[in-house]
């Protein structure tokens, strides 16, 4: 099905950053982005410094920098004053120790405002901050710190009894653990983090960091396999700052959530750096997903921007547009979708519901920052990731034996999607991996992984993982196209693709279908949905097979796991399922 465009008029982008996009992107250069932030001296740069203290010298220290919503309604608010007070007593308490430059300092916390000044203090001291999901189990953790070569570990004393205590004796390099919600009897070689914030000073000079000083430390989903600890330097918040600014509009004014868990590198990149880089107001909600609860968000605290993820989209339209009109939402100016391709449904569907689309836009943890974007301003092509970031050259290439690549221009031909490297926040090593990272590069490009097509107009269309790329009968089927025309049937909330070997065909096209609240799986709605499919996609790409499931297994940032679904059916080992989400939701 062809989906209507959305054309952007005047005063869909009055006041937006970017407003001319070939204008901007033709004059573009990094140096001009670098210039938007202070630095320190003797071209020094520092996350920490760029996002909190440059607003204070600056006279701008009274403005809200976050504010933080318990899981109880309970709210607390930081202007940039306080929070640059608290990151403060936290560089403290790690120098006063010890901890120095490079240094790698864990957190393992739910949402709570000690996650985000344990970030931004490890930064002002100069060393390295790795976020973990707080969901994730004791085996997952101790293999990242191990990894990570963890010094310094910030959690709560709950999840330190269960999740970490066990082993704790065999990861030596650990040598301190702050505690969070301390009970009185506090576990032994343990220090109570609140007690140590409010006996340190609240002023703190940032420790000296160049553009190449390892900065950050981020764990992959894990999608397609094993993680990878990719690692990030300090110059990496020119590019969060620059993408905040034109890919999610950010103003000094704006009430932006990103609801995206620091756990994953959206949560960090764009729900702490670049709102606060761009001077923004950041809502934090300690609490898990809950329709109801996200639009009395949106409504109370006049959101202007809000940056979310398919899977919460998808949950969001399995609840129905009905509830929507019990909130007010006419503040939110601006959505903004990442983390899995945006089905052409879920734009049509919040441009019907919310009248404005959600705008998608594609990177990884390895870019650090988005890379490919739909912007205020220009016409948003349902289905279509959008455009290059200013200042970012994309291509589509092709593999030939021998590692020899090709660039291939014709429009709408499928290709891997590759960058060419040198932007700020582009990953400096997948840590202990040299291998793994030599891979990633050939021909001058940096490899994806991810498979794309242009169009005439310089749009870019997401076709699928290259490992999730279906052979059958001498065509490649993408599972995302499949996928989303299933997702047309008003029957289906969610839909994962897979290919399983099939002696004539290759490959043979399977779908895993979940279905919307209301609907029941039965053999007439499995004939009618490969009905739907086929007459949509042609017999070629259809899926031949469909199989129900109360749920699809997804990553804990929410992805569809496709080679889980893969194994199962195949009756395989699992392979790494670290960062699979509990599938009983
Ligand atoms: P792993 O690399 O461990 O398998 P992962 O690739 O899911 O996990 P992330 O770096 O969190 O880890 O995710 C980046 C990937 O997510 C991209 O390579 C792409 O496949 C997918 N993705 C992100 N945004 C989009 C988007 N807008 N459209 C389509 N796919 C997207
Ligand atoms: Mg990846």
């Amino acid at each position: 099905m062809e989906w209507e465009r959305i054309r952007k008029q005047p005063e869909d982008h009055v006041g937006a950053n970017l407003q001319d996009y070939e204008e901007y992107a033709s004059r573009f250069a990094w140096s001009q982005a670098r210039a938007l932030l202070d630095g320190l001296p003797n071209g020094g740069i520092n996350i920490a410094f760029e996002a909190v203290d440059r607003h204070v010298l600056a006279g701008r220290g009274d403005r809200l920098a976050m504010r933080w919503i318990g899981r109880g309604d309970q709210v607390r608010d930081f202007s940039y004053r306080a929070l640059g007070a608290q990151i403060n007593r936290f560089a403290n308490i790690l120098a006063q120790r010890g901890v120095a430059k490079g240094d790698r300092v864990f957190s393992l916390l739910g949402r709570v405002p000690e996650l985000y000044v344990a970030a931004l203090g490890t930064l002002k001291n100069a060393s390295v901050f790795s976020p973990l999901f707080s969901a994730f189990g004791p085996d997952p953790i101790k293999a990242r710190m191990t990894i990570g070569n963890a010094k310094v570990l910030v959690t709560s004393e709950a999840f330190y009894r269960r999740k970490i205590e066990p082993w704790r004796k065999e990861l030596a390099s650990l040598e301190y653990v702050f505690l969070t919600e301390c009970s009185t009897g506090l576990p032994a070689d343990t220090i109570d983090l609140s007690a140590a914030l409010a006996q340190a000073s609240d002023s703190f000079e940032t420790v000296w960091t160049g553009p190449e000083d390892m900065a950050l430390l981020h764990f992959t989903s894990g999608t397609t396999g094993r993680p990878k600890g990719v690692v990030h330097v300090h110059e990496a918040v020119v590019a969060h700052h620059i993408t905040g600014r034109l890919a999610l509009d950010l103003r000094p004014d704006d009430i932006f959530w990103c609801t995206a868990d620091p756990g994953w590198v959206t949560g960090t990149s764009y729900g702490i750096i670049s709102p606060l880089t761009n001077g923004a107001t950041m809502i934090v909600d300690q609490a898990e997903f809950d329709a109801e609860r996200w639009y009395r968000i949106l409504q109370d605290q006049n959101v202007t921007v809000w940056y979310t993820a398919p899977t919460a989209i998808r949950m969001l339209m399995k609840v129905g547009a009905e509830i929507t009109r019990r909130f007010d939402l006419s503040k939110v100016r601006y959505m903004a979708s990442v983390g899995e391709p945006l089905n052409p449904e879920a734009v049509a569907w919040s441009a019907a519901t919310f009248g404005k689309p959600f705008h998608d836009n594609w990177w990884q943890t390895e870019t650090g920052g988005i890379m490919i974007s739909n912007y205020p301003s220009m016409d948003v092509k349902p289905g279509s990731m959008g455009r290059p970031l200013p200042g970012i050259k994309v291509g589509i290439v092709e593999r030939f034996e021998r590692g020899e690549l090709r660039e291939i221009t014709k429009p709408m031909a499928m290709g891997e999607l590759a960058l060419r490297p040198g932007w700020p926040s582009m990953m400096r090593a997948y840590l202990n991996e040299e291998e793994r990272y030599r891979k990633c590069f050939a021909g001058g490009w940096y490899l994806t992984g991810d498979l794309a097509m242009r169009d005439s107009e310089g749009y870019y269309w997401f076709v699928g993982r290259a490992d999730d790329v279906i052979k059958s009968a001498g065509h490649l089927i993408g599972p995302f196209e499949v996928e989303s025309t299933l997702m047309e049937h008003p029957a289906v909330a969610e839909a994962g693709v897979i290919g399983i070997p099939d002696p004539t065909a290759g490959e043979m096209v399977k779908a895993y279908v979940a279905l919307r609240n209301g609907f029941e799986a039965s053999d007439a709605l499995r004939k009618e949905l490969l009905g739907h499919a086929r007459q949509r996609l042609g017999p070629a790409v259809a899926p031949k097979d469909i199989a129900f499931r109360q749920n699809l297994p997804k990553t804990r940032s929410g992805k569809i796991m496709r080679r889980l679904l893969k194994a199962r059916e195949l009756g395989l080992p699992e392979g790494d399922i670290s960062t699979l989400e509990s599938e009983e939701r």
